[in-house]
């Protein structure tokens, strides 16, 4: 059976398919990841999770290496179960946090060199210890280490960048191949993860025009476009990101990493994105920010003050279902926890839901963009209402 299978549309514009786990597991596609760099959703458990609709997480292979160990998640039997998430599970190679968040990281064309945030000691990371990482930690899906320069590098830093993320996705293939036949799992059940290489480049569209040729040449089960929504604008994260789908083979999954907004989301789809992640809805909600079909509102303005009725009406989630806004309102006054908790079950069912909902408006061949993204989601809301 195919990794990857298209319900729906083709490489050209939105799709709707199924994407089949090494675990054994088959979650819907377009989907949305709740980000667990610390193996955790900030404030939800799994069950909690599971109840916003969410099927899969995506997890960080080099930090969850520092803390708690790869030693400490093997011998609790692999990433899934030392979570206690029975879902999809994609991990991040952790590239992307080292080498742009003060890491003191230095790249060379071998890989990276950096200090361990937690002790200090000086360590060097290769792309080929980043696959056996995910191998270890018996994740679905891992992703390559890539090189994903800061929004502004020159011209001729980004096509050094992509020269080198293509080179160690080659790397990153090779090394996969040898792992598929060595007998590296600890555990019966658990499987090789697919590796996902990632298209680099910037807004040049040439530069990643000519990376995202060369990946595909290299044939990988699905493809992450990275280096974008780090500060460009969004005409031009559009224009780069179709510079990379329309070149990826339409029957392989496509991973618009880090974006997360709706509207970008929906525009994304459109593009044909299958796949997203991003700390947006859990961030927003421990900031007070509730996401509603009509755009972001903020309870800290104080209009909640002693509201009735939930966050909107229709939304099905638990906290809708059981608190009204004054109450959502007195436990951030208030500082207690569960209201970061309950704001942030919220919004991931709002993510799930326009994700869900999208899909149908696909299945039933309806072209989700008809309307335009804003329209399209307050359609989504208003078909659920009803
Ligand atoms: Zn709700």
């Amino acid at each position: 059976m195919e990794v990857f299978e298209l319900e729906t549309g083709d490489g050209s514009g939105p799709r709707a398919g199924l994407l089949r786990l090494p675990s054994g597991r088959t979650v819907h596609t377009p989907l949305f990841m709740p980000v667990a760099t610390k193996l955790s959703v900030k404030t939800l458990d799994p069950l909690e999770l599971k109840g916003t609709g969410t099927t899969t997480l995506i997890t960080n292979g080099f930090l969850s290496h520092l803390e708690p160990g790869t030693d400490v998640i093997r011998r609790m039997g692999g990433m899934h179960t030392f979570m206690g998430w029975d879902g999809g599970l994609f991990s991040d190679s952790g590239g992307f946090q080292l080498i742009r968040r003060g890491f003191n990281a230095r790249v060379t064309d071998q890989g990276v060199h950096l200090r361990s945030p937690f002790s200090g000691e000086p360590i060097f990371l290769t792309p080929e210890e980043v696959v056996d990482l995910h191998v270890a930690h018996g994740v679905d899906v891992g992703m390559v280490l890539d090189h994903c320069p800061a929004y502004g590098s020159t011209e001729q830093d980004i096509l050094d960048a992509a020269k080198r993320t293509y080179e160690w996705a080659k790397r990153s293939k090779e090394h996969c191949l040898l792992s598929t036949t060595a007998e590296t799992s600890p555990h019966d059940d658990m499987r090789v993860p697919l590796i996902f290489a990632i298209t680099q480049g910037g807004t040049y569209k040439d530069i990643r025009e000519e990376n995202t040729r060369k990946l595909v040449g290299l044939d990988f089960p699905g493809y992450g476009v990275g280096g974008l929504s780090i500060g460009e604008g969004k005409g031009d994260m559009f224009r780069s990101l179709e510079a990379s789908t329309s070149l990826l083979p339409p029957e392989k999954p496509r991973y618009f990493m880090g974006v997360g907004e709706p509207v970008d989301l929906v525009r994304s789809v459109l593009c044909g994105v299958d796949i997203f992640d991003s700390v947006f809805p859990t961030r927003n909600a421990r900031h007070r920010s509730l996401l509603t079909p009509e755009g972001k509102e903020n309870l800290r303005a104080g209009r909640w003050k002693g509201v009735e009725g939930p966050i909107f009406e229709g939304c099905g989630c638990t906290t809708c279902e059981r608190y009204s806004r004054a109450y959502l309102y007195h436990l951030f006054k208030a500082r207690e926890p569960l209201g970061p908790r309950l704001a942030t079950v919220h919004n991931l069912h709002f993510m799930q839901t326009l994700l869900t909902g999208l899909r149908k408006l696909m299945i039933e061949s309806e072209d989700p963009g008809r309307a335009g993204p804003e329209e399209t989601i307050q359609r989504i809301f208003q078909g659920f209402i009803q």
